[in-house]
């Protein structure tokens, strides 16, 4: 290929992916950018837990859950946008997203927690996945859970298709049960559209703190997650 016919290609490629994106941002209407927002029609609200000063539990080398719960949000994001449902991550940097200026860190997780639950609120047609991590004193423990709401009879239907998704697909010896959440589950709890948290694995279990700290693992169950999703839309 000569210097030209090379130009002419990285042309019509560059040209090919704005107009792709164009079309795709265009049928998505927009991509909101903070968590009070109203979004029109049918969405799905995807919140990774904890953030900022609150970073859950943590791996035996430190790796605190909030970091694992977010890149997971960030990969399961674009796949339902590609399958064409509207999103919206309800945490999108290392930060809570309450009030942050309250002068105690009891008073700035309430209003983070309380501030996740206005925006499902705020958006009432829509799915609730919150992503987590596990741990447990006893290291033997492994496996995904996923918790439902017990507000809305299709929170059940959601979580056994998630469970089944993850277990079928990446974890064929987990035997876990979908499990309602209590009043512990705040967002769950209080929630009124169906809601699931996926609790994607121990991180107190050192072999599979490994894996979920590794990117193509953490892709593979954005993607079994999805598939979960999908097989209760139909
Ligand atoms: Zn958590």
């Amino acid at each position: 290929m000569n210097r030209f016919t090379a130009a002419l290609a990285g042309l019509i490629l560059f040209g090919a992916v704005v107009f792709g994106c164009l079309c795709f941002f265009g049928r998505q209407g927009f991509r909101p950018a903070m968590s009070d927002v109203h979004l029109d029609g049918f969405s799905i609200l995807i919140d990774p837990g904890h953030g900022g000063e609150d970073g859950g539990a943590l791996a035996a080398d430190g790796t605190p859950e909030k970091t694992i719960n977010l890149q997971i949000a960030r990969m399961l994001e674009p796949m339902l946008n590609a399958c064409g449902y509207q999103t919206m991550l309800l945490r999108e940097s290392d930060s809570l997203i309450g009030d942050n200026s309250l002068p105690t860190v009891r008073q700035r997780k309430v209003s983070d927690i309380r501030r996740r639950l206005a925006a499902v609120e705020l958006n009432p047609d829509s799915l609730l996945i919150s992503i987590h991590q596990n741990h447990f004193t006893d290291p033997k423990y492994d496996g995904a859970q996923v918790f439902y709401s017990g507000n809305d009879p299709r929170s059940r239907l959601l979580a056994e298709c998630i469970q089944e998704a993850v277990v079928t697909r990446l974890q064929p010896g987990n035997t876990r049960e979908i499990k309602q959440s209590g009043s512990n589950i705040y967002l769950l709890y209080h929630c009124k559209t169906p809601a699931v948290m996926v609790e994607c694995g121990f991180l107190s279990n050192p072999a599979e703190a490994e894996k979920l700290k590794d990117e193509a693992y953490q892709r593979e169950m954005a993607f079994s997650v999805l598939c979960g999703i999908l097989n209760y839309l139909e």
